[in-house]
């Protein structure tokens, strides 16, 4: 078996473990630093993030956007370390980057592999080793010193950062390894939910709704009805989800939750009142054309046969003349509290982030450092913060990379 020193071993090289290196080797030349890949590359997931474009981060980022039990540690970070400062520190090392209007910052060149060019580069110029297919078995504290176990070698270190990530897309790397050397090192791991996933719904129809994408509201409630969250914004449907950044954001919520339902308001902006005036309205229009013209010109007309044949039940060669009072209230009712039923989803494979992680109180959040363990520190999503869809997780990340490799 081999041995090897290092002042300081970065457990992962990914988003958190590339930006530590950078910031921990910036900090003091002379130590010898060393970061641990099991992947045979460094940052598999970078190059997916953002659909092949790395929304890197987004300078509205606010402890809103985050949920999880490392709140002090959030807070702290936008703070010290807020989307301008990540912005920085990238542009030190030669990224150039642009904001879309919603604040989401993406490399200038619209590619994400030029996030990864640039960190490696960076890593290299400052004498970073990196050493790839090397899955950590094992982190053990022996005195002053930590021995690294990967299959043939172990490594002393004096520090060590495990940067391992959570448990989603695990084709890309993480595969919650480095959370179960974590919890053998005694440390709390905070139930895990995928985030950032369609949500499986079970309504009979969803087959004919396949492939459409529409605007709406999205709650999300418990089964008695409480509401938990609610989003805004396109949703998408799948033969078997309901997909979206709206729903995505709704997501873990719903993976936590005892039979949880998705309403759908295709019309946020109206109220049931008027809204049944203007299906009244549409009634007289239309009045001699057959019932499956009666959506036509307002929404997507594959919706409005599924609501009218398959939830309503009705006989689209009808005419719409025939329509009643209460089917017109219905009709409103629908298009305003459309209801889904989810189904429990654990697939972590299709999740961008994981919900939970090292508990947030067994981590200083002034330096990233276990409170557990003297000379370890955990960054990115191994902690038990999520952010919402849209470079809020790259941002905490880096932001959580960056300050454990400047104080290290
Ligand atoms: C498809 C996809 C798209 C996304 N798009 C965005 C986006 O545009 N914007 C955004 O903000 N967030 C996005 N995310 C989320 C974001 O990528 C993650 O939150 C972020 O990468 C987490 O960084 P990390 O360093 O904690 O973990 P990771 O980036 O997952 O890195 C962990 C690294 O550790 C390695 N590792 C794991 N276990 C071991 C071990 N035992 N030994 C050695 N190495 C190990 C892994 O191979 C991996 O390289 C996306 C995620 C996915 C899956």
């Amino acid at each position: 078996m081999e041995n090897y020193f290092a002042h300081v071993v970065i457990i992962g090289g990914g988003a958190s473990g590339l930006v530590c290196g950078i910031a921990c080797a910036g900090k003091d030349s002379k130590r010898k630093i060393m970061i641990l890949e099991k992947e045979q590359r460094v940052g598999k997931k970078l190059l997916a993030t953002g659909n092949g474009r790395c929304n890197l981060t987004n300078l509205n980022a606010s402890l809103t956007n985050y949920h999880g039990s490392f709140k002090k540690g959030v807070e702290y970070l936008i703070g010290e370390i807020p989307p301008k400062d990540v912005l920085d520190f990238f542009e030190k090392i030669g990224l150039a980057w642009k904001e879309d209007e919603e604040g989401r910052v993406y490399p200038y060149s619209n590619q994400a592999s030029s996030v990864l060019d640039v960190l490696r580069l960076a890593l290299d110029r400052l004498g970073v080793e990196e050493k790839c297919g090397c899955a950590v078995k094992s982190v053990r504290k022996n005195g002053k010193y930590f021995n690294v176990e990967c299959d043939g070698f172990t490594v002393k270190a004096e520090n060590v950062v495990v940067c391992t990530g959570g448990k989603a897309s695990q084709k890309l790397g993480s595969d919650g390894s480095g959370l179960k050397f974590l919890k053998e090192l005694g440390h709390t791991v905070m139930p895990l939910y995928p985030s950032l996933v369609p949500v499986s719904v079970k309504n009979p129809y969803m087959k004919s709704l396949k492939g459409i994408r529409c605007f709406g509201r999205v709650t999300l409630s418990d089964e008695r009805g409480q509401k938990l969250r609610e989003e805004t914004g396109e949703i998408q449907f799948s033969e078997k989800a309901l997909s979206g950044i709206c729903v995505f954001n709704l997501s873990s919520m719903a993976s936590k939750t005892k039979n949880p339902r998705i309403y759908l308001n295709l019309f946020p902006e109206w109220d049931f009142t008027s809204l049944v005036d203007m299906l009244f309205q549409r009634k007289k229009i239309f009045a001699d054309n057959n019932l499956e013209e009666f959506f036509t010109g307002l929404i997507n007309k594959r919706i409005g046969f599924v609501i009218l044949k398959d939830v309503l039940g009705k006989n689209l060669s009808q005419k719409i003349k025939e329509l009643s009072k209460d089917d017109i209230k219905r009709i409103a009712n629908i298009l305003i509290k459309w209801e889904f039923v989810c189904v429990p989803n654990m697939d972590f494979s299709s999740a961008q982030v994981t919900k939970g992680g090292i508990k947030g109180d067994e981590i200083d959040p002034f330096t990233m450092e276990s409170k557990k363990v003297k000379g370890l520190y955990i960054c990115g999503e191994a902690v038990d913060v999520d952010g919402d869809c849209g470079g809020y997780n790259l941002q905490f990340a880096f932001s959580s990379g960056i300050l454990a490799g400047r104080t290290v």
